[in-house]
């Protein structure tokens, strides 16, 4: 690494152009447009002179051409990180979570370190580390916050120990890929040869365990959810019958409820307080039973009223579901809230569930009830292909199939032991 390869040497080019020469000499990538960037200059005349005045001037532009180089393979790996975070296209939810880790992770971690001296032990060791203690701790203890500032007993204030957690794979799996992105833009913009991310070992992905609710604990959930209020309990009773993920709930809105042809047409998405255009292979139009539409019906009866109730206005355009605190639903519902209220209320039914395994149950009760997989996935918004997608399908049908082996293990004649 550290020098500059033959091939990509600088060479120059020196042409006659009618009555001059034109110099020409290729600088390298542009950092933000990824263009190739030239020095040019022009000698006039065609002499021998001439000739000699245009070889010193490619003499000078070779240069500085390899001052620029030094200069670029000194570049340390925050600045890197900073370059192409501010010229890549990254969705605005996405690049706040990119920020956090690099400030509070990468950065402290192997930040100051030069581009070029990036490898993949480097990048091994920091995940190994991560996995560890995301705090990156020396083992040592330490207290990791004071309850007071002036001088005091420790043990009698009980400040908090720091105590070692290590992060999550996913979130490793994150890290790595912002890496991998940065070093990616760094070898394009020729300050390393090739990008050694693509070289280091991630941690595995854990693969997705569905656990949904059994229909007994599915039937006991939907009625504490009408009873708490008709609101919610037409929210969870949607979510169940559809599988509609969280985002796609909160940012519906009355003019996706197909009420004459029966269909919910999911197009948009709520994300990070933004709403976006759902992924195109997601766009979909799904079709809803006679007791969903009924529900959906009353419940746009009774938010209509109420919004008229409040002085407001009703039009297609309001959300379908909204917090307490915005009952003329022109908010959708926060996502944390609704899955907060949701684990609120399985843990008062003692169900340990959380939201996204209504998704999984829709799956798998379609599935069990011999729905062929084409289907499901369409309902549930994946595009087939990917090797998520198929992971996912995998750990479905395993679930089914289990649901399908207990389903039949429970109608099999009991047998007498003697
Ligand atoms: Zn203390
Ligand atoms: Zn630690």
């Amino acid at each position: 690494m550290g020098r500059v390869s033959a091939a990509r040497r600088p060479k120059g080019s020196i042409r006659e152009r009618g009555n001059s020469l034109q110099v020409r000499l290729y600088a390298g990538q542009d950092p933000v447009t990824g263009k190739p960037v030239y020095l040019v200059d022009t000698v006039r005349g065609t002499d021998v002179a001439a000739y000699r005045k245009a070889e010193n001037k490619l003499a000078e532009f070779r240069t500085q051409v390899n001052k620029q180089r030094s200069a670029e393979s000194s570049v340390e790996l925050s600045f890197a990180l900073d370059e192409w975070l501010r010229t890549s296209d990254i969705e605005d939810s996405t690049r706040k979570t990119y920020v956090g880790y690099i400030e509070r992770t990468i950065k402290p971690a192997i930040g100051g370190q030069p581009v070029k001296k990036v490898n993949a032990r480097m990048m091994e060791s920091l995940y190994t580390e991560l996995r560890r203690c995301r705090a990156r701790c020396d083992g040592k203890p330490y207290i990791e916050k004071h309850k007071s500032r002036d001088s005091h007993d420790c043990a009698e204030k009980k400040c908090k120990a720091h105590k070692c957690s290590g992060m999550a794979a996913s979130t490793v799996r994150q890290i790595h890929s912002i890496l991998s992105g940065a070093l990616g833009a760094a070898a394009r913009w020729e300050w390393i040869d090739t990008n050694p991310a693509l070289m280091a070992r991630r941690p595995k992905q854990k693969p997705p365990e569905p656990d949904p609710p059994t229909p007994a604990q599915a039937a006991r959930l939907v009625e504490e959810a009408f009873r708490m209020d008709d609101d919610w309990g037409t929210l969870v009773w949607l979510v169940m019958t559809t599988g509609m993920r969280r985002g796609e709930l909160c940012g519906l809105r009355f003019n996706r409820l197909e009420l004459d042809t029966e269909m919910i047409h999911l197009r948009r998405n709520w994300v990070g307080g933004k709403e976006k255009d759902t992924k195109t292979h997601q766009i979909r139009r799904i079709a809803l039973d006679s007791e969903t539409m009924t529900l959906l019906r009353e419940h746009r009866a009774r938010v209509a009223e109420r919004v008229r109730s409040l002085g407001g206005e009703f039009t297609d355009d309001l959300f379908v579901f909204t917090g307490t605190r915005t009952p003329d639903h022109k908010e959708p519902y926060s996502p944390n809230a609704v899955t907060q209220r949701y684990k609120d209320m399985a843990d008062r039914l003692s169900i340990k569930t959380h939201l996204k395994q209504l998704r999984h149950y829709s799956a798998t009760e379609l599935l069990t009830a011999g729905v062929d997989l084409r289907t499901v996935a369409g309902r549930l918004g994946h595009g087939g292909g990917g090797a998520t997608t198929l992971r996912v399908y995998a750990a479905w049908v395993a679930a089914s199939d289990r649901k399908a082996a207990e389903i039949l293990g429970s109608r099999m004649p009991k047998r007498v032991r003697n």
